[in-house]
């Protein structure tokens, strides 16, 4: 593994990681095939079209949020046959179906209070319907915006009136879970569960375990989140209610806490608040290459010299994430560091990005950024040798090793709600599914390829 770090404050050859590379236990799983398999199910939009996705669904007590019944389902095609093409407009596009120029041009009118049409983009789709008067002609026309949102344009006593519908959508808790036996990733796939809810997982017990070192073999993971339906049919999802994490042996719960509708943030049963002041990581899915180490003797030079931050090798342009609110306090370039990003946490903390290729917009001296926030791009700029991100971490001026401290939590549940929240928690996670048992799971994955019915219990 390269040791890209050159300067001069952490200077480094090879032969100084493989201390780094023992220290990361071989069980670990590799952080590149959670890294890959990321990238794929973006690559692919891999769910882009729910309806033809299997979804495992367990019925829940929450189940009875009452849900409209489906009605006979068209397709989107089926429903909204025709389409604005791609480099055509609206009117050549109604021109084509031979509707008369200047019922275009009232249609367009007639929308103008809600929605200026001469804007729509290509893509959107829409239905025409034609009335049986002597000869056959366009009586209504219904573009869908969205899922939620439609006009539709409709010709009453000789006049065309526009209608904005808003379908309602209705909410349904479903349940998944999983076991992790090669990734993360791999876990969400074998649940046929959306892989952005797996990364919404891992981001609400991010502050626990570092999903990017941490995921063992025998993992396991489950929770209980909100399904966006309109009229029966699924568009998305809401926000995940509640949540377990179990890794290698030890159970992480989550609830999230609504306050008068607007989401709080995630707890454990106590109120503790799930966040912690810092990010255990700068890059979601950075493999280190070289740690903090104060003792470090430079096997050429023969001299002490520490290495005082922590590097993750990335390829240029990973995104560079703030571990904590603050504000900038330096974005610049600055010598053997390439371009830095300083940000000062508050009167204890500051932290320090280095060797990036560019910084993300609006990241300035002076500029106020949000925990998590992309403040820039991981590069090779100053004395360095390789893409890598060289991180540094200040307490009271002084460098410290970030790595397995445990930094102060997030505010909890305030007191006066906390009664409210544990209630509200409580029957969120009663609301999980059973866990994957590994004796079970190990069998079913066994039998995959058999047909047996009775060898799938979930
Ligand atoms: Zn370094």
């Amino acid at each position: 593994m390269p040791d890209f770090c050159n300067q001069a404050s952490c200077r480094t050859v090879a032969r100084a990681t493989l201390c780094g590379m023992k220290r990361r236990k071989r069980i670990l799983i590799g952080l590149g095939s959670l890294a890959a398999a990321f990238a794929v199910g973006a690559g692919l939009s891999f769910y882009a079209d729910q309806a033809t996705v299997p979804f495992l669904v367990t019925a829940t007590p929450e189940d009875s949020i009452p849900v409209s019944q489906p009605e006979p389902v068209l397709s989107l095609e089926e429903a909204f046959p025709h389409v604005i093409a791609p480099r055509s407009t609206l009117f050549s596009t109604l021109r084509q179906l031979e509707i008369p120029a200047p019922t275009i041009h009232q249609i367009v009118e007639a929308a103008k209070p809600v929605q200026n049409l001469s804007r729509l983009h290509s893509g959107i789709r829409f239905q025409t319907v034609y009335g049986s008067e002597p000869t056959p002609q366009l009586s209504s026309i219904h573009f869908r915006f969205s899922a939620i949102e439609s006009l539709q344009i409709t010709k009453v006593d000789g006049s065309w009136v526009a209608k904005k519908i808003t379908e309602q959508v209705d909410l349904k808790t479903v349940t998944f879970s999983g076991l992790v036996s090669s990734s993360l990733w791999e876990s969400a796939r074998r649940a046929e569960m959306d892989p952005n809810l797996i990364s919404e997982l891992a981001d609400i017990f991010g502050w626990q375990v570092d999903f990017s070192r941490e995921v063992r073999k025998g993992d396991r993971w489950r929770l209980t989140v909100e399904r966006k339906l309109v009229k029966g049919e699924p568009i998305g999802w809401g926000a995940i209610l509640a949540a377990e994490y179990e890794n290698a042996g030890t159970i992480y719960q989550a609830a999230l806490f609504r306050l008068n509708g607007e989401e709080m943030g995630y707890f454990d049963l106590e109120g503790k608040s799930l966040r912690r002041m810092f990010l255990k990581s700068p890059i979601r899915y950075g493999r280190i290459t070289s740690g903090f180490n104060l003792g470090r003797f430079h096997p050429i030079l023969k001299v002490r010299r520490p290495h005082v931050g922590v590097d993750y090798g990335a390829p240029i342009g990973t995104p560079v994430r703030a571990v904590g609110d603050g504000t900038v306090a330096l974005a610049a370039w600055s010598g053997g560091g390439g371009n830095v990003i300083k940000i000062r946490h508050n009167s204890t903390y500051e932290t320090a990005y280095k060797h990036l290729s560019g910084y993300a917009k609006n990241v300035k001296k002076g500029a106020r950024v949000q925990q998590g926030q992309v403040i820039g791009y991981v590069g090779n700029t100053g004395l360095s040798t390789g893409p890598h991100l060289h991180f540094e971490f200040y307490q009271g001026g002084r460098f410290v090793d970030p790595l397995g401290r445990k930094f102060p939590s997030a505010e909890p549940v305030p007191s006066m709600h906390l009664g409210e929240f544990k209630e509200s928690a409580n029957s969120l996670l009663a609301t999980l599914p059973p866990w994957q048992n590994p004796e079970v799971s190990a069998r079913e994955m066994a039998s995959d390829s058999s047909n047996d019915p009775e060898s799938v219990s979930q």
